[in-house]
């Protein structure tokens, strides 16, 4: 029983983590490492930054509360800002770690990394990778990854008819106190490239990253206000914090896990009131897993521009067009409205999302990777999976059985009938 290490990576929570938990069972002394990534902040292929300044300080935040509550379990996290293909490999000889105890990711950049830490350390390191970004474990799904259904529908009746949902794993802090002095703040905005910045007061997310936020989030959203009881009838709304739960960005970095959330909905029906609103939000957590399991069985696919259906149809790539429709300037008020929501909070709702991305792919039949690929760099929310698996089923190269085109002026009509939303986001252009 010797040291073991966790490297965390989107699963930034001290509890229900399977890491942690494997980890502090196996070893009598826990450290803990969280690598700022250099790669996360360059550029992509389309000139695009991996990730902005919204997700940056959010993840600063996420890491910074993650440190205070492993400390409360008696665990260092350690945190660096360089390649892990450095950092791993030093901290594995320098504390003699024999386990490194980590999230199973599967996609290409995830995998990249990960296979080149591997050829930097002794062969004997044990590397012990545990799927925990699931509501429904692989190992408790009625299918195997390869059978996966492409069609949600298919998908969520057989998972809820046949699958199961694990309890939430609860920690207790281990009995050797082996904190480590911390040597290396957590970088801030400023060392990751960023400018210091104000949160725009028209946001919908004006929430802060981390594992205790995300509970906070939970008690307010679910506990406090009730408004889980509402959620079907609200989830299409534009404005403030309340017509859905907010949850996405936590459960994106792991600040949260799905089967927490689960059961406070599963309580919360117990004691508040079970109805269609309550099982809608479960129902969305299942589309999550769907994404997630369309990546697992499509593997580099999800990236490619013709999608899981290698469809191939014209895509063009007019910067132009590109340029307007991310600065809000194109011909739809409400698309341009929704693009400088996102540009100005990095939060647009899911009703914007379908709406500005069925523009970009369907209207103006663009490249749909690069719509993703901006999507990536802004959103506060960003989770691989989801995004370009939302992105493939916009565009028709995904899972959308019926291949739909949004009526961008009927939507706009339908959901911003008094224009509030558009007015919000457009005044200050407009002068
Ligand atoms: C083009 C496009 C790109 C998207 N990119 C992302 C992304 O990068 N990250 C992300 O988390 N979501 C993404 N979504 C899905 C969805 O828009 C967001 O999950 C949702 O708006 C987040 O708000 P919420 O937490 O208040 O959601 P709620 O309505 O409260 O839903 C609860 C949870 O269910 C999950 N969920 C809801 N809708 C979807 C969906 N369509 N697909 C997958 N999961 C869903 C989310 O985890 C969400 O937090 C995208 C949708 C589109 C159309």
């Amino acid at each position: 029983m010797g040291t073991g290490l966790v490297w965390f990576r989107n699963d930034l929570r001290s509890q229900d983590n399977v890491s942690v938990k494997k980890a502090m069972d196996q070893n009598e002394y826990v450290l803990g490492v969280y690598v700022f990534d250099p790669k996360m902040f360059e550029s992509d292929a389309f000139g695009f930054k991996k990730t902005e300044k919204y997700r940056a300080k959010f993840l600063i935040e996420s890491v910074s509360e993650l440190r205070k509550n492993l400390e409360a379990l008696n665990i260092t996290l350690l945190v660096y800002s360089e390649n892990p293909e450095i950092v791993i490999p030093n901290l594995i000889e320098e504390h003699g770690i024999a386990t490194v105890f980590l999230q199973k990711e599967w996609t290409k950049e995830e995998q990249e990394v990960l296979i080149n830490v591997k050829q930097e350390v002794p062969k004997a390191t044990e590397w012990v990778e545990s799927y925990d970004q699931f509501l429904y474990h692989p190992e408790d799904i009625p299918f195997e990854i390869a059978n996966v259904p492409n069609v949600f529908t298919n998908f969520r009746k057989k998972c809820e008819k046949y699958g199961s949902i694990r309890k939430p794993i609860g920690v207790e802090p281990l009995s050797n106190k082996n904190l480590l002095a911390q040597t290396k703040p957590i970088p801030q905005l400023k060392d990751l490239g960023f400018d210091a910045f104000e949160t725009d007061t028209r946001t919908a997310f004006p929430f802060r990253g981390g594992e205790n936020h995300a509970i906070e989030r939970i008690q307010q959203y679910f506990w406090d206000t009730k408004k889980l009881s509402y959620y079907k009838k609200t989830r299409n709304g534009l404005i403030g914090t309340d017509y859905s739960s907010k949850l996405s960005a936590w459960l994106a970095n792991g600040s949260i896990s799905p089967r927490t959330i689960y059961e406070e909905v599963k309580k919360y029906e117990q004691r508040i009131g079970k109805n269609d609103s309550t099982y809608w939000l479960v129902f969305e957590l299942i589309w999550r897993d769907f994404f997630k399991y369309i990546s697992l069985k499509h593997g580099n696919d999800i990236f490619k521009i013709g999608g899981i259906l290698h469809k191939e149809y014209d895509w063009k790539s007019d910067k132009d067009l590109v340029d307007q429709w991310i600065h809000g300037k194109t011909d739809e008020p409400f698309v341009n409205a929704n693009m400088i929501e996102l540009m100005e909070t990095g939060w647009m709702s899911n009703r914007g999302r379908q709406n500005v991305a069925s523009f970009f792919a369907k209207e103006q039949e663009l490249d749909w990777r690069i719509g993703a690929a901006y999507f990536e760099s802004l959103l506060l929310d960003y989770d691989v999976h989801s995004n370009y698996g939302n992105w493939m089923y916009v565009a028709g190269v995904g899972n959308d059985p019926r291949d739909r085109k949004f009526n961008i002026k009927s939507q706009a009509e339908r959901y911003d009938p008094n224009q509030k939303f558009q007015n919000l986001w457009l005044q200050t252009t407009l002068f």
